[in-house]
């Protein structure tokens, strides 16, 4: 399994500026008390990485509860919204509403940021069998700039987004995509979930059905954050990164092994590339009672030291943005 250290340099506020975040989390807690009401949802017993039953409280979000699994250390939210709630939010929030339709979605930031980091693993990893159909396949399309970079690959032959988000279907289709709604008996040859896995009630049952709708040796490629990285195990409630009911599993990197071995996947690629663990812990260190250790490094440390430390979190797999890449054994 290989991990890979990307070098990169930038500020958070750069790729989630924090005026439209600010208005995007109190339109959030807004719609989650007029779409969930008094509904709590459904009390979820098992690790969705690992289905290990033993968990501990680990912290409360906007009235969330978040556990963490004993075995693996994936932190996830139980009780949650269950198929039909979550189905209500994501159709009516109009915090999703707003934060999609941003310009945020095509800065210039977050294309050189994100979106171009992306194409290059892609495209460095992509790897066909012989006989392979070369069909793809986006997994809840998000992000029309990414989409958009995707349709210009010369080596696929058929290109499907299942359930783009709301107001880019026609869009994606221009751009050549098939539209679905339904996965049907149809086998891909590579599978993109960026971002999504941390909000499926049931991941485990996601994995398994786009398992069966991959051909042997296909490819997924994967992002979500990460329960490992440094900065959500020092911020938890605090990160913004985890903002509910959207971030229902955190996976630990122990959780994702976890769960795609369980489904015979093969892990090609875990890495963490992140690299603004300790910018953000720089940003928040008054708002947690940080280790002498982390202090002096945020505190009494230069900018050399903590790219190096940082470069280490990545070699470690401890930042808190985790991609896989894996193969359908
Ligand atoms: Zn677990």
């Amino acid at each position: 399994m290989k991990t890979r250290v990307v070098k990169d340099d930038y500020q958070e506020i750069e790729i989630r500026p924090k005026e439209e975040f600010d208005h995007f989390l109190s339109l959030i807690k807004r719609d989650i008390k007029e779409i969930f009401k008094s509904r709590a949802g459904n009390y979820f017993y098992f690790c969705p990485a690992c289905t290990n039953k033993e968990s501990d409280f680990k912290f409360s979000k906007n009235g969330f509860v978040y556990r963490e699994c004993l075995f693996c250390g994936t932190v996830f939210m139980t009780p949650r919204p269950n198929r039909e709630m979550l189905h209500d939010f994501f159709a009516n929030s109009s915090g999703l509403k707003y934060w999609n339709s941003k310009a945020f979605q095509g800065s210039e930031s977050r294309k050189e940021h994100v979106l171009d980091p992306r194409m290059r693993w892609i495209t460095e990893s992509l790897d066909f069998a012989d006989d392979s159909s070369r069909t793809y396949l986006d997994f809840y399309s998000k992000y029309l700039p990414f989409v958009t970079k995707i349709s210009s690959l010369k080596n696929l032959n058929k290109k499907v987004s299942y359930k783009p988000i709301e107001g880019t279907a026609k869009e994606i289709k221009d751009l050549g995509f098939e539209i679905i709604d339904s996965l049907g008996e149809e086998k891909y040859s590579v599978v993109t979930a960026f971002e999504v896995f941390d909000r499926f009630y049931n991941p485990r049952k996601v994995l398994e059905t786009i398992k069966k709708n991959m051909e042997t040796g296909g490819l997924l490629f994967l992002s979500t954050t990460s329960a490992s990285g440094l900065d959500f195990q020092f911020l938890l409630k605090k990160s913004k990164n985890i903002v509910p009911p959207l971030h229902m599993n955190i996976f630990s990197v122990e959780g994702m092994i976890k769960i795609l071995e369980d489904f015979d996947f093969e892990v090609v690629e875990l890495s963490t590339p992140g690299s603004l663990d300790i910018k953000i812990l720089e940003e928040q260190i008054d708002e947690i009672s940080a280790p002498k250790f982390l202090t002096d490094l945020i505190q009494n440390r230069d900018n050399y030291t903590k790219e190096a430390f940082q470069e280490f979190l990545q070699r470690a797999r401890l930042s808190s943005h985790m991609r896989v890449l894996a193969k359908n054994k």
